[in-house]
């Protein structure tokens, strides 16, 4: 088999699921998963806790083709988890779909469930509002 690792590995990464805010890095390496995640609006960023390559629980993978895709299955699995996760740290605004972080959130905001900073001062101006 002449599978390229490094190539197999980037076509993994590019077929990923969509991250929750528009910016995100990637920290993982061979032996652990790490991810950033960034508020749409100020950067202010989130990361991710550690998940640890298991080997899928093996001792010892001789092939390095197997490694990489027990890696790449397991890398995927502790991306959608931070995702996830993530959602517990960044507030979602209904009317622009972003993604951000309490300090760019208006909680106070009555309509539903709050909307970004800058939504709800767009909304407040139009309204005549106090901002
Ligand atoms: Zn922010
Ligand atoms: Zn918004």
């Amino acid at each position: 088999m002449t599978t390229n690792v490094s190539s197999l590995i980037l076509l993994i990464m590019r077929t990923m699921g969509i991250p929750l805010t528009k910016h995100t890095t990637n920290h993982s390496d061979w032996n652990t998963f790490k991810f950033s995640f960034f508020c749409d609006h100020c950067d202010k960023e989130w990361v991710s806790p550690l998940f640890l390559f298991t080997s899928g629980g093996f001792t010892v993978i001789e092939h390095e083709e197997t490694k990489a895709l027990i890696w790449a299955y397991e890398h995927q699995k502790a991306f959608e988890q931070a995702n996830l996760e993530a959602q517990f740290f960044f507030n979602y605004c209904s009317e622009c779909n972003k993604w951000v972080c309490d300090n760019c959130f208006d909680a106070e905001w009555s309509d539903n469930h709050g909307l970004c900073k800058e939504c709800s001062e767009k909304k407040k101006k139009a309204a005549n509002l106090p901002i």
